[in-house]
């Protein structure tokens, strides 16, 4: 493993460093970077699409994507660096990582000429901004289940059906979506991926209240939504091949992003200034060996993003490690927000967001969900990494519609 910057990473990191100092502040100490967007505030967008077209304007934004696209053409290791320099200053909440993080690369593997060329730079520069639409009330980890369907209408396509969970559609020009266009094949070959404008005809966006008070994603309904065939991705009934580069950009981006947010040093902070039974809480031996514990574990998985940054550092692909962060990392999050809120007594009901304790606490269930569940990641790791037998798959060959609750 080595920890220190190569000269050029290092006049790299020196470089991002004089661009922030020159537009933004430094967090003030205990201050954390904001977290996922979880309001319906249209000034918190505006804001952090003027950030996004700063950066654009100014060489920062999309560092790994090919100059033609908007982007520099750098390695991973560079935009490691951007992101850990830009974690430390005061910047707006980043609503850019589904469409950047995940559409943006779909769409340079499987995209037209034309689309391309039409949507790339605008997604870099945040002018429009993409939400991902896959997920259905009866499709989540088998999102290949999904009933969603589109039926050619001379050069168009009509979608009918229900998306839920959708992050940010409210606030978004463009979706991606995967939708069944031949129920008689089995389930992972009847689909097919379109480019969808949000505002089209037919399109019902209606907000999901969460237990934070926040509506960050939504259920959308389409009726008769017409989209042209120039808006497919990929060839007809190839669609789960689109939607699998979607699903590996957003494993990668949730492993990459490492351990953000509520931490061990915010919970030796709540410790020195809350009572406990016996004075100050952290006085209490039993207080500080749970944030000792807490403490050993964070850095346990800060040392594994450093071997994935080695990797990176050295050219190399990052090894089985990246699948480890999300499913070590969200419940270790979930664990420590909840002792945060212990220790503020009564007061842990209240939501202080000066604390940060609730919003992670609150927050941690959808990190364990969102990208694929523990129980995902165990079966992938289970699978891929230790190479145990696959899951028994029955359904894989049978004709979708002859599934049983699909026939109609
Ligand atoms: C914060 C957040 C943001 C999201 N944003 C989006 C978005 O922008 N777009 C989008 O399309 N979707 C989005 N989702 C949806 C997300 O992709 C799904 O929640 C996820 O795939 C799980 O699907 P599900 O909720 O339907 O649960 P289900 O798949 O129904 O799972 C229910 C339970 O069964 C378990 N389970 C399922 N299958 C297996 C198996 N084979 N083996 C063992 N256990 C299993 C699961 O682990 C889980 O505990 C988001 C979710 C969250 C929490």
């Amino acid at each position: 493993m080595d920890f220190n910057d190569s000269p050029a990473e290092a006049g790299f990191r020196a470089e991002a460093r004089a661009f922030l100092e020159r537009h933004t502040e430094l967090l003030a100490p205990g201050e954390t970077p904001p977290g996922p967007f979880i309001g319906e505030d249209p000034e918190a967008v505006r804001r952090s699409q003027a950030w996004q077209a700063l950066k654009f304007d100014n060489g920062w934004a999309c560092l790994t994507w090919p100059t033609g696209f908007g982007g520099r053409g750098l390695g991973p290791m560079e935009q490691v660096i951007w992101t850990q320099e830009e974690l430390r200053y005061r910047t707006p909440v980043n609503i850019f990582s589904i469409g950047i993080g995940m559409l943006g690369p779909t769409l340079m593997k499987h995209g037209t000429h034309g689309q391309k060329t039409r949507h790339l730079r605008k997604m870099a520069r945040g002018d429009e901004v993409w939400c991902q639409l896959f997920s259905e009330p009866g499709a989540g980890s088998d999102v290949a289940g999904l009933t969603t369907r589109a039926r050619r209408d001379g050069a168009d396509w009509l979608l009918e059906g229900q998306k839920t969970w959708n992050t940010g559609a409210h606030f978004c020009k463009w979706g991606v979506i995967i939708v069944r266009t031949d129920p008689a094949a089995p389930k992972h070959k009847g689909l097919t991926c379109f480019i969808v404008d949000m505002h089209s005809p037919g399109i019902e966006i209606r907000p999901i209240r969460q237990m934070d008070g926040g509506s960050g994603f939504n259920d959308v309904f389409f009726s008769g939504v017409r989209v042209s065939d120039e808006n497919r991705v990929g060839a007809v009934d190839d669609g789960w091949r689109v939607a699998i580069t979607t699903l590996m950009n957003e494993r990668a981006a949730i492993g990459a992003r490492g351990m953000t947010g509520f931490g061990p040093a915010d919970l030796v902070r709540l410790a020195r200034e809350a009572h406990g039974p016996r004075g100050k809480a952290i006085e209490d031996s039993a207080v500080r060996a749970r944030i000792a514990d807490f403490h050993v574990r964070s850095a346990g998985l800060r040392y594994t993003t450093y071997r994935t940054l080695t990797a990176l550092s050295r050219g190399e692909t990052p090894g089985p490690e990246n699948s480890i962060h999300k499913l070590v990392g969200a419940p270790l999050r979930q664990q420590m927000a909840a002792l945060g809120v212990e220790l503020q007594g009564q007061a842990g009901a209240a939501m202080d967001p000066g604390y940060g304790a609730q919003a992670a606490w609150l927050a941690a269930p959808g990190m364990r969900l969102a990208g694929g569940t523990d129980e995902i990641m165990r079966n992938i790791i289970a699978e891929r990494v230790l190479g145990l037998p696959a899951e028994p798959r029955t359904d894989k060959d049978l004709p979708f519609a002859a599934m049983r609750g699909n026939r109609s």
